[in-house]
């Protein structure tokens, strides 16, 4: 089927588009498809990155086309719940290409990390049909680089929300995370007209929970040896997690995990039993970011786990439904969300126990930091963590990197040595 007529309404650039396209097919037959003994249910996601720009966002237009509202977003700390309480739909925005980026550099300076130079690059560009479909983008202020870059993104989008967002768990922070919340909550029902109730909340709480369920089932049978699935793989699910209907994607991952479970009852795996487990730490992961897990993965070791926004980060906690009033279950979504550890919180001695919880749940034999060039909470916190993981006897290599291919070769060489490393 075609998409061209959805694309050219969306006023998004055809022919960029198409080959745009034809890069992110060739680079995912390559990168998954030549993978060995994958489970079956990957089926689905391979169906799902094939329809990514297709099907999904046709989803997306028809749904508007009911009356239904797009909201896109950026971080983890946006909190979906809310978005589904008024009945509207939530998209992540991917930012894991180098497109565009001579045009975002007309905005930022070229010392821009990666992930914020691809949001511009893609809407410059006209390359994302989910940007051009979302009635409203909301940006946060977490980092300097995605606090500065919205004060200019403002004016290349329709409409832009932007989110405070504390940058120190104190209990003013907390605070400042709930009055957000429910400012958010207020804009969203003016958005779509439609009232939050304590039964549409529930109900989304319910939906969200069941989806991160559904992939922390999946990180816990990676613990097994060998590995039932590929790191490669179990990204491309937390990367799908943002932007694929929830209530399919959870009935498909718990599929998946039934057959994970199978596999890992017969010692099945994608892996040698004593090939090399890492964990990978850091940056979050944007699709077609593939980059990294591609290359630890086809030098023979395994990713048992990400502890990424893109991964664990992102969807490690539940909420716990409790109250029965809208202002109780906001209270109950801040208690979620208060936990998450990224490095724009200063201090933030949470994110390393996970780091050091995670190596243990999945018996991870050395973990890979990733940051982005020019992030600086991730960089400098790589450097502080490096020091206590290895005097803990963790192996630790810090890469940074951006989206680039040009140093694949010196990755692959640096991640070839650690993975002797941790072999011996
Ligand atoms: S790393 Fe921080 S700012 Fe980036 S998506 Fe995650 S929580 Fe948001
Ligand atoms: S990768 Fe780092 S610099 Fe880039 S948006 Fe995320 S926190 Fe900011």
């Amino acid at each position: 089927m075609s998409y061209h007529k959805m694309w050219a309404d969306l006023g998004m650039n055809l022919e960029a588009h198409d080959q745009l396209l034809q890069v992110l097919s060739d680079g995912y037959q390559k990168q998954f498809l030549t993978q060995k003994n994958r489970p079956a249910g990957m089926q689905y996601l391979d169906f799902v990155v094939s329809e990514i720009h297709g099907l999904r966002v046709k989803e997306l237009v028809d749904a508007q086309q009911a009356g239904r509202k797009v909201v896109g977003s950026f971080c983890v700390f946006v909190p979906e719940e809310l978005i589904l309480a008024v009945d509207a739909i939530s998209v992540g925005l991917c930012t894991g290409a180098e497109v565009g980026f001579e045009l975002a550099e007309q905005y930022l300076p070229r010392n821009t990390c990666a992930l914020v130079k691809s949001s511009f690059g893609f809407k410059l560009a006209g390359l994302c049909p989910y940007m051009e479909t979302s009635d409203v983008i909301v940006g946060e202020n977490t980092c300097d680089g995605k606090k500065k870059g919205y004060e200019q993104f403002k004016d290349l989008v329709k409409n832009l929300y932007v989110m405070d967002l504390p940058q120190m768990k104190s209990v003013a922070g907390k605070e400042l995370l709930k009055a957000e919340f429910i400012r958010f909550a207020a804009y969203l029902e003016k958005l779509t007209g439609k009232k939050i109730t304590a039964a549409s909340l529930k109900e989304a709480i319910r939906v969200v929970n069941a989806k991160r369920s559904a992939v922390a089932r999946l990180a816990r049978l990676r613990a097994a040896s060998p590995a039932p699935i590929s790191g490669l793989d179990s990204l491309l699910i937390n990367q799908i997690f943002f932007n694929e209907n929830p209530e399919r994607f959870t009935e498909n991952i718990n599929k998946l995990c039934d057959e994970l479970e199978v596999r890992i009852e017969k010692g099945d795996g994608v892996a040698l039993k004593d090939a090399p487990r890492i964990l990978v730490s850091g940056c979050p992961m944007a699709v077609p970011n593939w980059k990294i897990p591609a290359i630890i993965e086809q030098n023979g070791a395994v990713i048992v786990g990400e502890e990424l926004c893109t991964g664990e980060r992102g969807a490690r906690w539940l909420t716990e439904i409790k109250g029965t009033t809208v202002p109780e279950l906001i209270d109950a979504l801040v208690e979620r969300y208060w936990q998450i550890d990224c490095a724009v919180f200063t201090p933030n001695e949470d994110r390393l126990a996970s780091v050091k919880k995670m190596v243990a749940d999945y018996q991870a034999d050395g973990v890979l930091q990733y940051s982005l060039q020019f992030c600086q909470p991730y960089t400098i916190e790589s450097g502080l963590f490096e020091k206590q993981l290895e005097a803990n006897g963790i192996p630790v290599l810090n890469i940074e990197t951006d989206y680039s291919m040009e140093d694949m070769g010196q990755l692959a060489t640096r991640i070839e040595a650690f993975i002797e490393r941790i072999k011996q």
